[in-house]
């Protein structure tokens, strides 16, 4: 990528390279929130849990307004919060924290096929240490069809995890029908609704959730806190810590908090629920502005995941003979993911795509786009156009494109 200044200090309509579209990897952290991180790595340096002077008590306000502020993007008491280092500690404090509680009851754990490896491989690890585990499929969307979680559960299922949104895809899925199932059989839901939070209504009462895990740096935060909401009354559930120590979080999660992280992720929240309905207005038409401008200009793309019930933010297309790593490299000014590589070290094609139906190839095929707040209208033309001429550059050498438009050998 060619190196640049700071990206967010020129006006909007001045195009910076490289272009940032892979928000659901990270998002870079809002001005405002750094801004009200920055006391709290300095003069108000005090251990919240010192509650015997006033440093200690200066932290603890601000953990405390934090965790009011993330409570309220839920729906959801500032006592149910638990603040974790981030989405995986509280998938796996909410998975074998509530698995392990319930264990005299039964072993029986439900999860779905397109979910974040934090949950697919702790309910793994669950399955080598004696649980049972169910992986329920999703549609062609992404979607786990909410009429396929009753059928799988028994007598001895104690925990359904289904995420609120795909980090892939962004399909939505129906969290609030699928939380009234297990309520009514006096099951755990958690749901990973790390990608949800923020972005679209989420309502821990009226969804239904007994568990739900987020993250900071999914939404305009710092990176290295989450929380997870641990429901208190109707019905209480109980979690066996992941973390022994000094007892803090209620007993839930020792350690001494991060003061500048935990305040950070309780400003992101704040801003995400006062801009969320206007921010996702805007990225809805940004979305639509992208799709179409790589629609308009290439042959052979698939939608990967739901047409309507779908993030925002979140564009994702196979492009037919061109693989996705080599497509990525092909436009360095612009950074996305691809369906092949969630991480560097797994050349793998996405387990989602794959769960989706898609052959190996469509998997790997397969570019992520993540549009977010700091995502403009001259970023999402210049990627298009970006795009159209690195997949046209590419099947210009692809002889099994050649073949499939002329149906004749080159
Ligand atoms: C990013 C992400 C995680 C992991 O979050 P961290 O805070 O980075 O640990 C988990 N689940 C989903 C859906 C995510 O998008």
């Amino acid at each position: 990528m060619r190196k640049s200044p700071s990206p967010v200090e020129a006006p909007r309509h001045v195009l910076q390279l490289p272009v940032y579209m892979d928000n659901h990897s990270t998002t870079r952290p809002d001005p405002r929130v750094v801004e009200a991180m920055l006391p709290y790595f300095g003069a108000i340096y005090g251990n919240a849990a010192s509650a015997s002077h006033r440093f200690g008590w200066e932290a603890a306000e601000g953990a405390d307004r934090a965790r009011e502020q993330v409570a309220r993007a839920l729906g959801a008491e500032p006592r149910e919060i638990v603040f974790t280092s981030g989405a995986t500690e509280a998938n796996n404090l909410a998975i074998k924290g509530a698995a392990q509680a319930y264990q005299r009851r039964g072993k029986h754990v439900v999860t779905a096929a397109a979910e974040h490896k934090a949950v697919l491989d702790t309910v793994r690890r669950l399955g080598r240490e004696g649980w049972e585990i169910t992986v329920v499929p999703c549609d062609a969307t992404g979607r786990v069809d909410a009429a396929s979680i009753l059928p799988v559960l028994r007598p001895d299922t104690v925990l359904v995890s289904v995420m609120a949104a795909s980090n892939e895809v962004g399909t939505i899925n129906p969290i609030r029908e699928i939380g009234r199932i297990c309520r009514e059989r006096g099951v755990v839901f958690h749901t990973d609704a790390t990608q949800a939070v923020g972005k679209i209504p989420i309502e821990v009462n009226d969804d239904h959730v007994d568990l739900l895990s987020l993250s900071a740096h999914k939404v305009y935060g710092p990176k290295g806190v989450g929380a997870l909401y641990v429901r208190r009354r109707d019905p209480m559930v109980r979690l066996v810590p992941q973390m022994d120590g000094g007892g803090h979080e209620r007993g839930m999660r020792s350690g001494t908090l991060p003061v500048p992280l935990v305040v950070g992720l309780g400003k992101a929240l704040e801003l995400a629920m006062e801009e969320r309905d206007a921010e996702s207005a805007r990225l809805l038409v940004l979305r639509e502005r992208l799709h179409r401008g790589i629609a308009g200009r290439v042959e052979g793309i698939r939608l990967n995941g739901h047409p309507t019930e779908r993030l925002p933010g979140n564009l994702n297309l196979s492009f037919a003979y061109v693989d996705g790593e080599a497509l990525m490299m092909a436009m360095r000014d612009v950074a996305v993911s691809s369906g092949a590589a969630c991480t560097s070290v797994d050349p793998e094609p996405s387990h989602v795509l794959l769960a989706m139906g898609l052959d190996e190839d469509m998997a790997r095929a397969s570019l992520r786009f993540g549009l977010g707040r700091f995502t403009t209208e001259v970023e999402v033309d210049f990627a298009a156009d970006a795009v159209a001429e690195a997949v046209e550059r590419l099947r210009v050498h692809s002889a099994a494109w050649a073949f499939s438009k002329t149906g004749r050998e080159v």
